[in-house]
């Protein structure tokens, strides 16, 4: 064992959408910073400008295999990198809904209160989108919540072929809407993520350290259990110990629960800060379909998301519970989800027999439809010695399905308007649902809330039970946003960070 001789500010551990953002803040007000990342920094090829290679199926799999609720082993889809899940992620960067902080009535029951409101986030969700640069336009969707300025970029250029379907959808009573989207500029990376700006950040300060490969394990604690005294982690197959007066957990929905877990002492039997029994519960990971549609004509295939339907978010036609969201997909050779959808590729190549992977790539336009789960306290991850458990049954099926099908017969109209020329009729659109294995959209396993019985941390972060313990990534929302978590994480990170100046 290798004792650190230095003594830290703050430790965080884990550099995605929270952990990353948390240390460019934390840099900015002088604190001495380790950030402990499992990854590394991933090779420019890896990253979400990609190729046909993505249809290699592990190449977003790290090495390591889950257990399913079946004890099946599966290689889970999350990133260990610098930047974490960002690095692949779409960049699809949405507030919630106000509706969504007082709890929604999906079909099959309500989602929770959330404890805080949207006015107490909207000035960290504006800061949130300065930092990430996000591209959108204000007003564009009228589902959107109330906001005060506009983004702080235009969207971008979509490709001629969406703005023509832009305008299909348009006819058939759809509102389209440019998907606000973080963007660098950078024509070699241009996708915004938690590394650009984030870690990069972070590491310019002289009072930030960034130790890569380093697998936090386990924290321990004083003898009265109140307090992290020390952060065990492995690297290079060495274990050492690290010392801070706050620490914060940002490993992610499944691997900050899974080391509070592994933390257990005699004051913390469930494990570390685990006095409701709500850590690992509670696993939310939305309902995601790609759907497919026959372009006329080949497109690149590498572009990014661009548009955004809300159409059916708070219902239907006779239909009062929210169904969710569509998305176009990126171009089906850059959008890392629909490497998880193999199903879907050999209906589309059955459509398409005389066709390469690459051509297959460049006629097919891709949608998500996503919609939300309850957070279920079955659902949740356990250790079992060295085995990481995943119990997961989705639920609110039928609002997704609703969904699924509503799309498709837009879809099938569009294609039916002789006024559209850039998709083909097709019989069929090929649809896939992602498996247990995309992880990469988890949350909820350690709930926030006012309440130590029903919630691991407060609406701050802090742990109720550990004083110098915080988690700032996705397991503290304590329902699955409906239009994605990563801004809400990244709000949140920065919210934290204020507090954590004020602390030091
Ligand atoms: C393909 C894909 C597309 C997505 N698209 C979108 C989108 O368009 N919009 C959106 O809002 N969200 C999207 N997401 C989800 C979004 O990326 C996540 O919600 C977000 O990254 C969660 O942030 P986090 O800080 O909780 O965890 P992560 O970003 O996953 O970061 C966790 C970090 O902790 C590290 N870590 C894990 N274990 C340890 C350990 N033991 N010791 C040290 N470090 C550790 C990991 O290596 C990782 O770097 C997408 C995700 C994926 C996978």
């Amino acid at each position: 064992m290798i004792i650190d001789d230095q003594h830290y500010d703050v430790i965080l551990i884990g550099s995605g959408a929270g952990g990353g953002t948390l240390a460019a803040a934390l840099a900015a007000g002088g604190k001495a910073v380790l950030l402990l990342e499992r990854g590394s920094v991933m090779p420019l090829a890896d990253q979400n400008v990609a190729d046909v290679d993505l249809f290699r199926k592990d190449r977003y799999h790290p090495a390591e295999k889950w257990f399913g609720t079946d004890g099946d082993p599966f290689a889970p889809q999350t990133i260990h990198a610098i930047g974490g899940n960002t690095k692949i992620w779409g960049g699809v960067l949405e507030r919630m809904r106000e509706q969504e902080f007082a709890g929604l009535a999906l079909q099959e029951g309500p989602t929770p209160a959330w404890g805080l409101s949207y006015a107490d986030l909207a000035p960290w969700y504006d800061q949130a989108e300065r930092l990430y640069r996000v591209h959108g336009r204000s007003g564009a969707d009228p589902t959107a919540p109330v906001r005060f300025g506009d983004y702080p970029a235009a969207p971008r250029p979509i490709e001629p072929f969406m703005v023509e379907l832009r305008a299909a959808l348009e006819r058939q009573q759809t509102h389209p809407y440019d998907l606000p989207l973080t963007w660098s500029e950078s024509p070699v990376d241009p996708s915004g993520d938690a590394e650009l700006f984030g870690v990069d950040t972070a590491r310019a300060s002289a009072t930030v350290t960034v130790r890569e490969g380093a697998r936090v394990v386990q924290l321990h604690v004083n003898p009265s259990g109140r307090e992290v005294r020390a952060v065990e982690a492995v690297i290079d197959g060495q274990c050492w110990l690290f010392r801070s007066h706050q620490v914060v957990l940002a490993a992610g929905a499944v691997a900050t629960a899974e080391i509070l877990l592994r933390s257990a002492t005699e004051h913390h039997a469930r494990g570390l800060a685990n006095g409701s029994d709500q850590v690992g519960r509670n696993l939310m990971k939305p309902q995601l379909t790609s759907i497919i549609q026959v372009a006329a004509a080949a497109s690149s295939g590498r572009y990014a998301r661009s548009l955004g339907i809300n159409d059916y978010i708070w219902g239907d036609k006779n239909v009062d519970f929210p169904l969710g969201a569509i998305q176009s997909g990126g171009g089906v050779l850059q959008d890392a989800l629909f490497a998880e959808s193999p199903p879907v590729l050999s209906l589309v190549s059955r459509l398409m027999p005389d066709f390469g992977l690459e051509q297959l790539a460049s006629r097919s336009i891709t949608w998500w439809a996503m919609s939300p789960v309850r957070p279920d306290p079955h659902n949740r991850v356990t250790v079992r010695g060295s085995r990481l458990q995943i119990h997961y049954a989705p639920n609110n099926r039928e609002a997704h399905d609703r969904l699924v099908y509503r799309w498709i017969d837009t879809l099938k109209a569009v294609e039916a308007d002789p006024l559209t020329q850039v998709v083909k009729p097709s019989p069929t659109h090929p649809r896939g649902e992602a498996p247990l294995s995309v992880m990469g959209l988890a949350c909820g396993t350690c709930r926030m809330g006012s309440d130590p019985a029903t919630s691991v941390v407060d609406l701050q972060g802090r742990s109720h039970e550990v004083a110098n313990l915080w988690i700032a990534d996705a397991s503290i929302l304590p329902s699955s946003p409906l239009l994605g978590p990563g801004l809400t994480v990244i709000a949140q990170a920065l919210r934290l960070a204020e507090t954590l100046q004020g602390l030091l």
